[in-house]
């Protein structure tokens, strides 16, 4: 079998021309979706990120506004920032990059934005609306996931799903999302035992663990679809997922690459929420 490889840039480009068109209806009933990005001190992959994001926004017509801050910053100005921008009303989503420096109180950065604004999904009453199956905004990178599963029409209900990686951004959202799909849902993490005994089990495998070549073909179902949401910088520069792409796609029913599967999705749900949350402003009145 070889593997159908899932384009994420041709999935991310068709989600941003459909962002494109709700964002011109906005416009001409007066509302412009805004964005706000704050970044913390000068880590050069954040900066990178950002500018990632600005980029997007500048392409569907979404506006945006950056607020940098260095390093050295107290929080109480940070928190002051994100206080202003949840009153803003050409502001609709609020965005504060991560990693923060080490003195910076993380929860109590993510509990201050507006829920309404939470664009990327991790403020508390985001992640208890996960639970219950009705959030305001899905964490980015696990909705492209379901985005990239549901446009190649992959079937999720029933299905045996086995997520490698617990973390609160990826591996534990992305298990909830899966399992609201009604697909019987397994969650390892570094700490599993034979890692092996519960990928081979797997219809769909979502990897996101940050550990190059953890799954070999030999840990994978003939059929399987195998999400690689991993992204490793090797030390010959070489940018590669969590997966052995090449022994797998010789198993795999479908399989995503790195680069150019997850990633660009992540980018391209962060404007779609933003624009979502545009759209209930609009259709709220307010
Ligand atoms: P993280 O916070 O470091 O979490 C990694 C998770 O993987 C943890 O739950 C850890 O288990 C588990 N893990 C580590 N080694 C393992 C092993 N040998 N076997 C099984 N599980 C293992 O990372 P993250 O933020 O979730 O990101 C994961 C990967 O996805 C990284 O490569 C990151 O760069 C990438 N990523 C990509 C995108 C994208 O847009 N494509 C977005 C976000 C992240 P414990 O909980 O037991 O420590």
């Amino acid at each position: 079998m070889v593997a159908r490889v899932i384009d994420g840039l041709a999935a991310a480009k068709e989600i941003r021309q459909e962002c494109k068109a709700r964002v011109n209806k906005l416009v001409q009933s007066g509302i412009r979706p805004g964005l706000a990005v704050i970044l913390v001190g000068n880590d050069p992959a954040s900066a990178v990120y950002v500018k990632n994001k600005i980029r997007a926004c500048d392409e569907v017509g979404v506006h945006s506004l950056q607020f940098k801050f260095p390093s050295d910053i107290a929080e109480e100005a940070v928190l002051k920032k994100i206080e202003e921008l949840n009153r803003d009303p050409q502001v609709h989503g609020i965005l504060v990059q991560l990693p923060l420096p080490r003195h910076f109180d993380l929860s109590r950065i993510l509990l201050t934005i507006s829920p309404e604004k939470d664009v990327d999904g991790f403020h508390l009453y985001n992640v208890g609306g996960l639970v219950v199956g009705n959030t305001v905004f899905p964490p980015c990178t696990p909705f492209g996931v379901l985005k990239l599963l549901q446009s190649n029409n992959i079937k999720i209900e029933g299905q045996n799903v086995v997520v490698v990686g617990a973390s609160n951004i990826v591996g534990k959202p992305m298990a909830l999302m899966l399992m609201q799909q009604d697909a019987t849902v397994c969650i390892c993490h570094a700490k599993t035992r034979d890692l092996a005994q519960f990928t081979i089990l797997a219809d769909i495998l979502v990897v996101a663990a940050g550990r190059p070549n953890l799954i070999v073909p030999q840990m994978v179902k003939t059929g399987a679809v195998v999400i690689d949401v991993g992204i490793n910088r090797l030390s010959s520069g070489e940018l590669v997922g969590d997966v052995d792409f090449a022994g797998v796609s010789e198993k795999a029913s479908y399989i995503t690459p790195v680069p150019g599967g997850v990633g660009p999705m992540t980018v391209t749900m962060l404007i779609y929420n933003t624009v979502a949350s545009a759209e209930r402003v609009f259709a709220s009145g307010e």
